[in-house]
């Protein structure tokens, strides 16, 4: 058996049944090598008007408790843009609390399927349009969270920020698999950057990374 952790093994999990059409969808907008370089040049130049932030290797380490001082700007652009911007993280429930506290400024957004259908929470500034019961209310009754890669979420996220037009619609993330398919799954844009502080990763992600970049040059071959 591959070494996954808990996290990382739902999300291959998860996609394995839809792989063949993921594979077509992992090709980025942009390559960069750092968020740093996602400034608000290059999000003006681009005529970007929502960004869907994914965090961990992204803009900080792995479960890490701040921005990371290499990307000195994320702060100012989440808080004066330009653009309207929102995280997008495929954590679990203990996490999302964490990055509530660490991202006020800022909505997180979440999905779930439940028996009745999709329901998609949101949480800034400390509100949340789900509290700790309900949430543990809908996953009592079988309710699943919605992981990313899923068009579903960043269409959720293009209604949250008022974002009608997906070319206009940026996703920035170090993952081929999750954030980058995402974006073409709902016809978005993306940014793929080389995963930050990978070393600050457990060996079992650091796997499914290099299992993903090869999943992403067999995709590209075949596309
Ligand atoms: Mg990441």
């Amino acid at each position: 058996m591959f070494p996954m952790s808990g996290d990382q093994l739902l999300t291959f999990r998860q996609s394995l049944p839809r792989m063949a059409q993921l594979l077509t969808k992992m090709r980025p907008t942009f390559h960069l090598d750092s968020a740093a370089d996602v400034d608000a040049g290059f999000i003006e130049r681009h005529g970007i008007r929502g960004v869907l932030w994914d965090v961990d290797g992204t803009v900080m380490t792995y479960h890490g408790q701040d921005v990371d001082p290499a990307f000195p700007h994320v702060r100012e652009l989440f808080r004066n843009g330009p653009a309207r911007h929102a995280v997008l993280s495929n954590c679990d429930e203990e996490r999302f609390e964490v990055l509530g506290r660490i991202f006020p400024e800022v909505p997180l957004v979440r999905g779930y399927t439940t028996a009745d259908g999709f329901v998609f929470r949101s949480r800034s500034g400390g509100r949340d349009t789900h509290d700790r019961e309900q949430v543990e209310e809908l996953l009592a009754n079988g309710g699943r969270q919605i992981r990313k890669p899923s068009g579903d979420l960043i269409r959720y996220g293009m209604r949250l920020l008022e974002v009608d037009d997906p070319k206009a619609m940026l996703v920035v993330g170090d993952q081929y698999l999750t954030d980058v398919a995402s974006a073409n799954l709902a016809e978005a844009r993306s940014v793929k950057v080389k995963t930050f502080r990978r070393d600050t990763f457990p060996l079992t992600i650091r796997f499914t990374q290099r299992l993903e970049q090869l999943l992403y040059l067999l995709g590209s071959r075949i596309s």
